[in-house]
């Protein structure tokens, strides 16, 4: 089969592998449909993050090809939608809805989904097949539940997004534009999007933000504040992972507020002072999205989300280079790759 390998930063190839094989009774082998670039692979691409000849990809959506024997709930011609964690769904943290933080735990990173096949660990536990086989066009937005949509539904929900609420999002990646849609989904009433994009600005105000801030930092933190009678928003969505875009959330928040944060944290640093004085709830990290899948499904099923917007540029497998490419020159929110 065909896989996306990064072979160092900045380096992106596609091999030809061998076909995976059950290895655990547990575990399904899945055909992609299609796959895509996350804004966190561009950490390793940058060379943020050490890589060294890494298979790539996180982010899946497929047909069962082949199931191990103690597999129960899946079979094969399903069609299924995972989280970027495989995860048993039945320890005492998974039932507690943590399934990113599952004791058997695999993160499908280490396996690499932007490739032909995939084996799914746990296939139980993390796979959720649809009613049916999906129309094509909704194949985007089945495939953004499997990362985006479920870290953004998280980031909104750890926030306390709902009715009444002001939600800042700082971040106009993927996953902060769908932290705009499930706040709105959650009943928010104003949202607050930060962007200095307009390609992006539009993306936000589709899935629902009434407030654009092109300011960052104190500035930007100083607009929110005007907006909101000079106490600052209920809830905040952090979706960068960066210094400033922490801050910028922690200062975007009202005393009692809550951030949610589920931008990958690179060196972030937070004052206990700092903590201690403002009084906020703070929750992210990396997103249970198996918990919120069965909801997200029927969303999109029935048409009521289209959160496949953000994906703004379409490549082949084979061109996954030029997909990385354009993400990390930010040419292009999010690419799918077709296989
Ligand atoms: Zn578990």
């Amino acid at each position: 089969m065909r896989q996306v390998v990064m072979t160092k930063p900045g380096e992106i190839a596609v091999e030809d592998r061998a076909d995976p094989k059950i290895i655990e009774a547990t575990d399904a082998i899945i055909r992609l449909s299609a796959t895509c670039i996350c804004g966190s692979d561009l950490w390793p691409y940058r060379g943020v993050q050490e890589v060294h000849h890494q298979v790539m990809g996180h982010e899946y959506v497929g047909v069962v090809e082949e199931v191990g024997p103690e597999v129960k709930t899946v079979k094969v011609g399903d069609f299924v939608v995972g989280s970027f964690w495989a995860s048993d769904n039945t320890c005492d943290i998974c039932q507690a809805g943590y399934q990113s933080h599952c004791v058997h735990r695999t993160i499908m990173g280490s396996i690499g989904t932007q490739s032909e096949l995939a084996r799914i660990p746990l296939a139980d536990g993390t796979l959720v097949a649809t009613p049916g086989q999906p129309a094509a066009d909704l194949i985007p937005s089945l495939l953004a539940a499997s990362d985006v949509l479920g870290t953004g539904w998280f980031a909104a929900v750890a926030a306390q997004a709902g009715p009444g609420k002001t939600v800042a999002v700082v971040g106009d990646g993927a996953v902060g534009l769908l932290g705009i849609l499930a706040a709105k989904q959650l009943g928010a009433e104003r949202i607050v999007a930060f962007s200095r994009h307009a390609d992006r600005q539009k993306l936000a105000r589709e899935f629902g933000a009434t407030d654009i801030i092109e300011e960052r930092g104190d500035e930007g933190v100083a607009k929110v504040k005007d907006l909101t009678g000079g106490l600052g928003a209920h809830s905040v969505i952090e979706a960068v992972g960066t210094q400033e875009a922490m801050m910028q959330a922690i200062h975007s928040a009202r005393p009692g507020g809550h951030v949610g944060f589920v931008g990958v944290s690179h060196d972030v640093n937070i004052p206990g002072e700092l903590l201690f004085g403002t009084g906020i709830h703070l929750h992210g990290g990396p997103a249970p999205v198996r918990q919120y899948l069965p909801e997200l499904i029927k969303l999109i099923w029935n048409r009521k989300i289209d959160p496949g917007k953000v994906f703004d540029l379409t490549l082949p497998l084979d061109q996954a280079a030029e997909g990385y490419e354009a993400m990390d020159e930010r040419r292009a929110i999010k690419v799918l790759l077709t296989v």
